[in-house]
C-alpha cells in the first residue's frame, strides 16, 4: 500500500466535497457528510485472500470474520462500491455482537470427566503420562455420584431453565469403570446429556445395547484401514492389535446415529487417509473427526506430519468423501472440516470449540480427573500448572477464576504473534493451547499447525464458491440459523 498526500487522495472523495484528513474525536467535523470507505477510519476491514479458485478471491474482516467471495475481475470495483461498502458497514455492529458473544459470551455447559486414570492401551501418541495409565486409580461410585451432585448444583444455578448439561465420561479409558460409569447413567440420565469417549476395546454387546438403548453418544477411535495401520500407533502394552476388536464393535453399532469415530492423523497413517473415510463410510458411520495428531507430549511430536504433507493428505481424503457421498447418497461428515466450513457460513452453529479463539477449553466446558481435580479441558490433565482446584473441595466456584483458568481462557489470537495480523484468526483460533504449551511452554505461540488451518480455509472457501458447502455439512446444519447478510452484485 502507498501513502498519499492529499491531492492524491481526492478520488476517494466525492468529486465537490472538501478534503479531510483527520477524523476528529471519532467523528467527522459536522456539515460534512460521513462517507465509509474500506480499510480507512470507521469503514469495514477487507482483507483479499486468494483461495486457489479460478473465478473468485476471497475478502474478509479480521475481526469480526465477515466474508465475501467476489468475482477476481471485478475485485477493485466491488472494494470501492459504495453500496456494498456502506451495507457492510450497517451491519458491521451485528457482526461484532455476535463474534463476542461467541468468544467471550458462553458459560459452561458440559464437562469431559475422567472417571479413571487408566487405559488398557497404550498409544504412543496419548496425551496423558504413561504412569497414570498403568497405575492410576478409578474414582469410586459414591464418590462419582457425589461429584455428579456438584456439577449438577453448579448447572442449575447458571443454565437457563430446561437446559440439561452434558457430562462426556472420557480417558484414559472410561469402561474400565464401567460399573461406576453405568450406574452414574441410570441415577442421572433425566438430568445430564451422557456421552462417552473410549477406545472401544471393552465394548461388549451388553455395555452396547446398555449406551444404545439410553441414546448415549458414543465416540470411539480408529487410526488405519487395516490392522496393520492402525497397530503402529494404537495397541497394548504389550504391542497386541485392537482393530479388528474396535471393526466389529463399528459393525455392530451400524445404523446407530449416535456414534462418530475419530481417526487421529499421523506421519503412521497419512497415506491412507482415503482408504479410512472408505472404512468408515462402508461401516456407515455417520461422523468421523480426522484430527491431527496433538504433540502435546512427545509421543505425539515423533509421529507428527508436516503441515504440508498434512493438507495435501487431508484435502485428498475429504475429496473421497464428496465422491463417496455423490456414488451412494450417503454422508460420512467429518466434524473437524464441517466445523470449519460452519465457522464461516453459521459462526454461531459450530459444533467443535477448537477452532476458536479463545478455545472453549475453561470457558464453555472444562474437564474433572480421577481425583475431582478441574482443568480447562481434558488435554491439559497431567500438567499441574493448569490445575484450577478440586470439585470436593468447593473449587468449581472459583476454578473459573483462577490463574490455570484465566491464563488460557485469556489466551485470544489477539495477543499471539503473528495470529494478531492474520486474517483467519476468527476462523482458526490458533489451536491448541495445551499442544502449545506441550511443545514450547509459552502459551503465547502461534496455533501447531498454522499452515493446515490455513489450507483448510481455502478449501472450503473453494466449496461454498462452487455451492457445494452443504454436501459437507449435517443434514439439519441450518436449523436455528438465520442469514444477517446476502447481498448479490451484478
Ligand atoms: S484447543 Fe486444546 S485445550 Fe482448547 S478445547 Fe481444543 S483440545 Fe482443549
Ligand atoms: S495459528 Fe496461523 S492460521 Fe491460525 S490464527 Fe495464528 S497465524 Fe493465523
Amino acid at each position: 500500500m502507498e501513502l498519499r498526500d492529499t491531492d492524491d487522495a481526492a478520488p476517494f472523495l466525492a468529486s465537490d466535497a472538501p478534503i479531510v484528513v483527520k477524523q476528529q474525536g471519532g467523528a467527522w467535523p459536522s456539515g460534512l457528510p460521513e462517507k465509509v470507505c474500506a480499510n480507512i477510519s470507521t469503514g469495514p476491514s477487507l482483507i483479499p485472500i486468494d483461495i486457489g479458485h479460478d473465478g473468485y478471491m476471497a475478502v474478509i474482516d479480521p475481526d469480526t470474520a465477515f466474508w465475501s467471495l467476489i468475482r477476481k475481475d471485478r475485485l477493485s470495483d466491488t472494494l470501492t462500491d459504495p453500496a456494498f461498502i456502506q451495507h457492510i458497514h450497517d451491519k458491521d455492529s451485528i457482526f461484532a455482537a455476535e463474534m463476542s458473544a461467541l468468544r467471550f459470551g458462553i458459560a459452561p455447559s458440559a464437562v469431559y470427566f475422567n472417571p479413571t486414570e487408566r487405559c488398557n492401551l497404550n498409544c504412543t501418541y496419548c496425551y496423558l503420562p504413561e504412569k497414570m495409565r498403568r497405575k492410576g486409580r478409578h474414582m469410586t461410585q459414591r464418590r462419582l455420584f457425589e461429584a455428579l451432585e456438584i456439577l449438577l448444583d453448579f448447572f442449575r444455578r447458571y443454565l437457563p431453565t430446561g437446559l440439561r448439561p452434558q457430562v462426556i465420561f472420557h480417558g484414559s479409558e472410561p469402561m474400565l469403570n464401567r460399573t461406576a460409569v453405568f450406574a452414574a447413567i441410570e441415577r442421572f440420565a433425566d438430568e445430564i446429556v451422557f456421552g462417552v469417549q473410549t477406545n472401544g476395546t471393552l465394548l461388549d454387546p451388553e455395555a452396547i445395547e446398555f449406551f444404545t438403548s439410553h441414546q448415549i453418544s458414543l465416540g470411539l477411535s480408529l487410526d488405519g484401514p487395516l490392522a496393520e495401520i492402525t497397530g503402529r500407533t494404537r495397541h497394548t502394552y504389550a504391542g497386541g492389535g485392537i482393530h479388528e476388536r474396535v471393526i466389529d464393535v463399528l459393525k455392530t453399532l451400524r445404523g446407530y446415529r449416535n456414534h462418530s469415530v475419530i481417526c487421529t492423523v499421523t506421519t503412521e497413517n497419512l497415506e491412507y487417509l482415503g482408504e479410512v473415510v472408505e472404512l468408515f463410510h462402508d461401516l456407515e458411520v455417520p461422523t468421523c473427526m480426522l484430527n491431527p495428531v496433538r504433540s502435546t507430549l512427545a509421543g505425539g511430536r515423533e509421529v507428527r506430519p508436516s503441515d504440508a504433507d498434512l493438507a495435501e493428505a487431508y484435502l485428498r481424503a475429504l475429496d473421497r468423501s464428496y465422491e463417496l457421498f455423490q456414488q451412494s447418497g450417503r454422508k460420512l461428515v467429518v466434524a473437524n472440516f464441517a466445523n470449519i466450513i460452519l465457522a464461516i457460513v453459521a459462526p454461531t452453529a459450530r459444533r467443535l470449540m477448537c477452532d476458536i479463539s479463545p478455545c472453549g477449553g475453561g470457558r464453555s466446558f472444562f474437564a474433572v480427573d480421577a481425583h475431582g481435580d478441574l482443568f480447562p479441558c481434558s488435554e491439559f490433565i497431567g500438567m499441574p500448572d493448569f490445575r484450577g482446584g478440586n470439585l470436593f473441595a468447593g473449587g468449581l466456584e472459583n476454578c473459573f477464576d483462577t490463574d490455570a483458568f484465566r491464563s488460557v481462557t485469556g489466551r485470544t489470537v489477539e495477543v499471539i504473534d503473528p495470529c494478531r495480523r492474520c486474517a483467519i484468526r476468527n476462523f482458526c483460533g490458533a489451536p491448541c493451547p495445551a499442544e502449545v504449551y506441550g511443545l514450547h511452554h509459552d502459551l503465547l505461540q502461534r496455533g501447531a499447525f498454522c499452515q493446515f488451518y490455513w489450507e483448510q480455509l481455502r478449501y472450503a472457501f473453494r466449496l461454498i464458491a462452487d455451492g457445494l458447502e452443504s454436501a459437507y455439512l449435517w443434514d439439519d446444519w441450518e436449523k436455528a440459523t438465520s442469514t444477517v447478510f446476502e447481498m448479490m452484485i451484478p
